[in-house]
């Protein structure tokens, strides 16, 4: 498909790839995220599928090939495979990935799969039942798992493991989630803990660096060797052992990779965001109902691209946090 204007903002970055959340809703209340107790969006304020469809076509006639359907959790959003399908068959997107808990994917890996999705990221930050429902503040693991072995023998192409790094609290997970990803040939990624907790307890020191991270692992599991990036716009650093194994880094507080985002986010709600730090949106769901045209999403997802900042700025005097957290903007 030939994109006639790509969506460049003003420092140059081409938007390739779209996040979109299908629900604020969650099966788990991990710290780092959710609050304990919370209110949910009604669901008529909910994008509907074919809403979602919409933007994700008018957003691929401007140059975006990828989608990651996120939320909240995704699984808990009704018949997730038949969006999955309608995504993959908009023209122009080459491919749609998924983040998830795993906790319903037992159920739903062969649906997906068959519908489609190619890539899956799981969240998971702990291999001890106590660990993580230290993290989550509900039981789950066994499903977590549960879910995983499903989706390895469904063959996805990739199935990558997402773990947040907190002072204090995750130390001890970092060599056994290694060891087990190594063993299970998962793909594992270390992120850092961003200021986008909902209990706003977020400070600089509880941030556990991946260059920390990379040290025990070096110390514990022997030396690593940096990979070439399969993806210019990834935010992730990877490294390889030499008898095998693969690990990455989202330093997104030590080492940001605004430079290089391609991001766009679509919130459940309908807002288009151009940066999960941005503490503006710009509102397509009004535009979606109040009968707009499809060159108005276009223009709505231009002005926000061409709003983006340089970066995040976390370490910056005048940062400000979104006031949605993780949950509800779709991580
Ligand atoms: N519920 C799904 C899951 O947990 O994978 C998808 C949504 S979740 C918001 C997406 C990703 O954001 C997860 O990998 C989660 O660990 C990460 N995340 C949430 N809050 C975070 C924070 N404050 N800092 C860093 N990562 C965070
Ligand atoms: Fe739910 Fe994912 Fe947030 Fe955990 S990180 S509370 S699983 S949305």
């Amino acid at each position: 498909m030939t994109v006639v204007a790509p969506l460049i903002d003003g420092f140059g970055r081409v938007h390739t790839d779209l996040r979109i959340s299908v629900t604020d809703r969650c099966n788990l209340r991990c710290t780092y995220c959710m609050p304990l107790e919370v209110v949910f969006k009604p669901r008529e304020e909910l994008l509907t599928f074919e809403e979602i469809g919409r933007v994700a076509g008018v957003a691929a006639t401007l140059g975006i090939r990828t989608i990651r359907l996120t939320g909240g959790e995704p699984l808990m959003r009704r018949d997730l495979p038949e969006l999955v399908r309608q995504l993959t068959a908009v023209p122009g997107i080459e491919e749609v990935a998924l983040t998830t808990n795993g906790l319903l994917l037992a159920e739903q890996a062969a649906d997906l799969h068959a519908a489609g999705l190619t890539r899956l990221n799981v969240s998971l930050d702990s291999l001890t039942t106590e660990g993580f429902e230290r993290v989550a503040r509900r039981p789950g693991l066994d499903r977590a798992l549960a879910g995983l072995e499903v989706a390895k023998r469904e063959g996805f192409q990739s199935i990558r493991i997402n773990a947040v790094s907190i002072k204090g609290l995750t130390e001890a997970e970092i060599v056994p989630l290694a060891r087990f990803c190594r063993r299970e040939e998962f793909h594992l990624r270390f992120i850092e803990f961003m200021p986008l907790d909902a209990e706003e307890s977020w400070d600089k020191s509880q941030v556990l660096s991946g260059a920390d991270v990379r040290a025990v692992l070096e110390r514990e599991l022997g030396p690593l060797v940096a990979e070439q990036a399969d993806d210019p716009g990834q935010p992730a650093i990877d490294y390889r052992w030499v008898d095998g194994g693969r690990v990455g880094f989202i330093n997104a507080v030590t080492r940001p990779f605004c430079d290089r985002c391609d991001r766009l986010r679509l919130t459940a709600d309908g807002q288009v965001r151009n940066c999960l730090f941005s503490t503006v949106e710009w509102d397509a769901r009004s535009l979606l109902r109040g009968g707009g045209a499809d060159t108005e999403i276009a223009t709505l997802i231009r002005d926000c691209v061409a709003a983006k900042r340089a970066a995040h700025g976390i370490d910056t005097p005048s940062f400000a946090r979104p006031s949605r957290a993780m949950y509800q903007i779709g991580g």
